[in-house]
């Protein structure tokens, strides 16, 4: 099948209906419901982008199998320049959601991409889960479906002396199997986040490999699998909507980008065997994600995101000094100046992980390591100081916001009078600091910055990943040769 359509995927989430909670009740259809239908409207314009005459070239690739046209977020990229085609690609979602959808679907297209590429390592688990990995890769692209995935399980404790160890995942709320069937694996347990959850088709489960599994316990705690959303005991508990119902005017990304956050439960979920992908080996579960280059790949995906987001918070902040004409203030230009290094430094580092891209073990052009290890790690910085710039240059005109009603209401001629500043009428600034609001102030805004500080682990757990993965030795050889000079 082509690449789907914003209809098809509509009529899909509608078809396979998961069992979705919010706000103590089931969701009869997510594709309706006033917390949820705006960002299902938002996925599905992303998918007419695949055929858009005048993206199309840009948004889709000839399938290998098939022949039809499917997403270009699924080439097993195998040049520079099939790297840079998917990246375009990946742009072209980013900025038609502003950066504010973290999980737009490519992100777990490339990671499914990635794993199935990499087939031979999950066949050293069991030959038979290389074929499960490929035909899955397969059914996703050729039905271009929506995942969601999850690999953390839900904190209990972090103290220090608390048995199990911190974030040893060996407890009773931890996801676990138990039971074995001639069917399949029968899972328990329950894991957090799913963002995209009930707008997605599909749900990855892996564990995160910052996350320790028990020695002594170890099969039970240790797999890869993906399964329907809709699969009989699996339910989704959303989080509170950011979307409050209100129009554009008033809540221009919240009433747009809401992509939702949901903790999974898993009620004795039975996994079929076609669906396993790893099963009970520690050590190609803790090295999966960066032996089958996933890390590469996804990370691709969030600088990528990352950059656009940058430039969004750039443009946003460029209008907002306009508008109040504080550009010749020096500790504005002091904070302009730090975005902009933003942006350069995040798009220097998704530049230069292509151009020094390789082929790696899998035969996969693999985007360098590196540079996209560090702009991952430094956003988990950048992007709530960005937030903080904007803070700091809007100050109270980020609260001065009437609504669209108030702009239409008893005190409309006060508000155009005295809300115009020397380079915009009262409704522009308030279109304009309105936006800025949801971006840096509003519950909507507020998640995106938890979002991250988090999804993709904190920054001690990308300095610790950094610090392991970087070769120090020629410096260090350098430094003690200098000492041994006479
Ligand atoms: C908005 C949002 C969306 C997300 N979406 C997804 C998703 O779709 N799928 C998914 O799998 N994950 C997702 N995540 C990430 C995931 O849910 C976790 O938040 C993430 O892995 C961090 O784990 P944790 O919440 O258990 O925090 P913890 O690991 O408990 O860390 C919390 C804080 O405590 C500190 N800490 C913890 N342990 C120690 C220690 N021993 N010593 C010192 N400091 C410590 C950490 O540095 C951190 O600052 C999302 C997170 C957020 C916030």
């Amino acid at each position: 099948m082509p690449a789907r359509t914003g209809a098809q995927y509509i009529a899909g989430l509608r078809e396979r209906s998961a069992e979705i909670y919010i706000n103590g009740e089931q969701v009869k259809d997510v594709t309706t419901h006033p917390a949820l239908c705006n960002g299902v409207r938002t996925m599905a314009n992303l998918y007419d982008m695949q055929h858009d005459p005048a993206l199309r070239d840009e948004m889709t690739y000839t399938s290998p199998t098939t022949g039809d046209r499917v997403g270009l977020s699924f080439i097993t990229p195998r040049t520079i320049d099939e790297l840079e085609q998917r990246r375009v690609m990946m742009t072209h979602w980013a900025r038609a959601t502003c950066g504010m959808i973290g999980r737009t679907p490519d992100f777990l297209n490339v990671t499914i991409m990635s794993l199935a590429a990499a087939g031979d390592y999950f066949a050293r688990n069991r030959p038979e889960f290389k074929d499960n990995i490929h035909r899955y890769y397969e059914y996703v692209r050729e039905n271009d479906l929506a995942l969601t995935h999850t690999l953390a399980n839900v904190q209990r404790t972090r103290s220090p002396l608390a048995v199990p160890m911190p974030q040893d995942d060996r407890s009773d709320v931890a996801l676990k199997i138990v039971r074995e069937t001639d069917a399949g694996i029968v899972v328990r347990g329950a894991r957090v986040m799913a963002t995209l959850g009930p707008l997605s088709d599909e749900v990855a489960v892996y564990l995160a490999s910052s996350r320790r599994v028990p020695a002594d316990d170890a099969e039970r705690y240790t797999f890869a699998f993906s399964i329907p959303c809709n699969t009989p005991g699996l339910k989704f508990l959303c989080r509170e909507s950011l979307d409050y119902g209100r129009s554009h005017f008033d809540h221009p990304l919240g009433s747009r980008f809401e992509e939702q956050d949901s903790i999974v439960f898993f009620n004795d979920v039975l996994v079929p065997w076609e669906r396993v992908f790893l099963l009970g080996d520690v050590d190609l579960s803790n090295n999966m994600v960066m032996d089958t280059s996933q890390y590469n790949h996804s990370r691709h995906q969030s600088v990528a995101k990352n950059v656009v987001k940058c430039e969004f918070m750039l443009g946003l902040a460029n209008l907002m000094v306009h508008t109040l004409g504080s550009g010749q203030l020096p500790h504005v230009q002091q904070m302009m100046a730090e975005i902009i290094e933003n942006l350069e430094v995040t798009r220097a580092c998704l530049r230069s992980a292509e151009s020094e891209a390789k082929i790696d073990r899998w035969g996969v052009m693999c985007p360098s390591t590196t540079p996209l290890m560090i702009a991952c790690k430094l956003f988990i910085r950048m992007y709530p100081r960005m937030t903080e710039i904007l803070h700091l240059l809007g100050s109270s005109s980020l609260m001065a916001l009437p609504t669209e009603a108030d702009l239409n209401g008893p005190l409309a001629s006060e508000i155009e009078r005295y809300l115009e500043t020397d380079t915009s009428s009262a409704e522009e600034r308030v279109r304009l600091f309105r936006l800025a609001w949801d971006a840096c102030c509003s519950a909507f805004g507020s998640r995106q910055t938890l979002y991250e500080r988090f999804f993709q682990g904190d920054d001690l757990l990308n300095a610790g990943i950094l610090y392991n993965f970087y070769d120090r030795t020629p410096m260090t050889d350098w430094v003690r040769e200098f000492l041994e000079q006479e």
